[in-house]
């Protein structure tokens, strides 16, 4: 379709979006005229502010390959960012053949960091380990990551530096533009190229409370206002799976109606074809500080004392975690076994799983690095009225974390009691280890003290 009453070249009006809207109504009436019979509503996209379209989608969940279909039925391609570490878990993660499957249909894989972590929170060294390692996963694994998005859509001005001197060409945030559910003063489009490439806008998150209408009013506003590039962030596609989710016959119809606005020059490219630039060479992240030597405790905060930075209910270095149908609430509490806090897991109602206080499962920062073969002594000083054990996770060099092995259990104790075992040689491909005492029924638990220390070895057998 050509459009010979549109004015040639990009406004430069100093009149400014509300300037422009004279402008844009002037195009309304050319579009009109040549497209009232197919597009009965007043369109108003122009050949020279043509909208681009980003479909994102975060986390590498496995019911995204619902979304895969659904744009290769439509003949579009999407971006989606990945947690290398999460690939190939069980429960709900994208294996390395969906990965293969998406990038053989024209989609883009990006980066979103080894464990999902607030970048912002972390030491320089391991916020670049997450986004380095992560991007020098997805390479060796033959994906030409360029484009990162932040988790948590968490950054400051060194987190975007990492991920420049990582090697990508973008970052992504979440928000920034016109939405219905989001900033509704804020731009529509970001321009291109973007206002800082290593923090693009998006329209707010697309939760399941998203009607379709408002998936494409979004696009239409974006296509009256100015022109530029519009991206959209999706996490689930699920009929009601998670709260960040949307439905897969929703996005279908909103694909279906997005395709038909190519005839009014909005098009949906990814990340990558809209503003990325030239691929780079894999960067070498920062070491991990070395394991410790025999009888050195080589957990951070150990004692608890202070704070987390994204959560006050933990201690700094390290998460809450737990898996099965239970409710707990984690508290810093001022019993402690040394100095002023300690923490308490209180397990309120208990179907199956278990909780636990363990320290971050990262990349070097908090977890304990450790040498393969060698055994470690485990400890926590603990109150508790029901039985726990110490359960312990393995780390591999993707930055994958998974259950190791568990320790036989340590009896309630009413007053502070140590917990200590001596775990098997570490196997051969773990470089780090991670624990907690675990509560796995109704009951309290606190603990404070946390060791973790290699077991001297035994330099000459006894032998007689
Ligand atoms: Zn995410």
């Amino acid at each position: 379709m050509t459009m010979n009453a549109a004015p040639s070249g990009r406004p430069t009006s100093p009149l400014g979006r509300r300037g422009s809207t004279y402008v844009l109504l002037g195009l309304a009436i050319a579009v009109l005229s040549a497209s009232a019979l197919m597009f009965p509503t007043a369109d108003t996209a122009s050949p020279n502010r043509p909208l681009t379209v980003s479909l994102t989608f975060d986390d590498g969940r496995a019911n995204q390959m619902v979304a895969q279909q659904l744009l290769k039925k439509h003949a579009m391609t999407g971006t989606f960012y990945i947690n290398s570490s999460s690939i190939e878990v069980p429960g709900g993660h994208m294996t390395r053949g969906d990965l293969d499957v998406l990038e053989a249909s024209g989609n883009e894989v990006g980066g979103h960091s080894a464990n999902h972590l607030s970048l912002s929170s972390l030491s320089t060294d391991e916020a670049e380990r997450q986004v380095c390692t992560d991007r020098n996963t997805l390479l060796s694994w033959g994906h030409a990551a360029t484009s990162f998005a932040y988790p948590f859509s968490d950054l400051n001005a060194t987190v975007q530096s990492i991920a420049a001197r990582c090697g990508y060409d973008t970052a992504r945030t979440v928000g920034g533009l016109r939405s219905p559910r989001g900033c509704t003063d804020c731009p529509a489009t970001e321009p291109t190229p973007p206002a800082d490439i290593y923090a693009t806008r998006t329209a707010a998150d697309v939760d399941e409370t998203w009607t379709l209408e408002e998936l494409e009013n979004t696009v239409t506003k974006a296509e009256a206002t100015n022109g530029g590039w519009l991206t959209f962030v999706f996490h689930d596609v699920c009929d009601g799976c998670e709260q960040r989710s949307i439905r897969a016959s929703v996005l279908d119809q909103f694909l279906t109606w997005l395709q038909a606005r190519s005839a009014l020059h909005t098009t949906v490219k990814t990340v990558r074809e809209a503003v990325g630039g030239s691929m780079k060479p894999p960067a070498a992240p920062p070491p991990p500080p070395p394991p410790g030597g025999p009888g050195v405790n080589t957990v951070r905060n150990p004692s608890l004392e202070t704070v987390s930075p994204v959560d006050a209910d933990l201690p700094r270095c390290f998460e809450s975690a737990g898996y099965g149908d239970n409710s707990v609430t984690f508290s810093r509490v001022n019993d402690a076994h040394s100095g002023k806090f300690g923490e308490r897991l209180t397990m309120n109602s208990w179907t199956e799983g278990d909780a636990k206080l363990l320290p971050l499962m990262d990349l070097g920062e908090c977890s304990n690095q450790v040498t393969s073969g060698r055994r470690y002594e485990v400890s926590a000083w603990y109150k508790s009225d029901v039985e726990v054990s110490l359960r312990l996770f393995t780390r591999n060099a993707v930055g994958q974390w998974t259950f190791w092995t568990y320790s036989p259990p340590f009896s309630p104790a009413s007053g502070w009691t140590r917990a200590s075992w001596i775990s098997p040689a570490t196997p051969a491909d773990a470089l780090a280890v991670s624990f907690g005492l675990a509560i796995d029924r109704v009951g309290t638990l606190t603990t404070d003290d946390y060791g973790f220390a290699e077991v001297p070895r035994l330099t000459s057998p006894a032998v007689r």
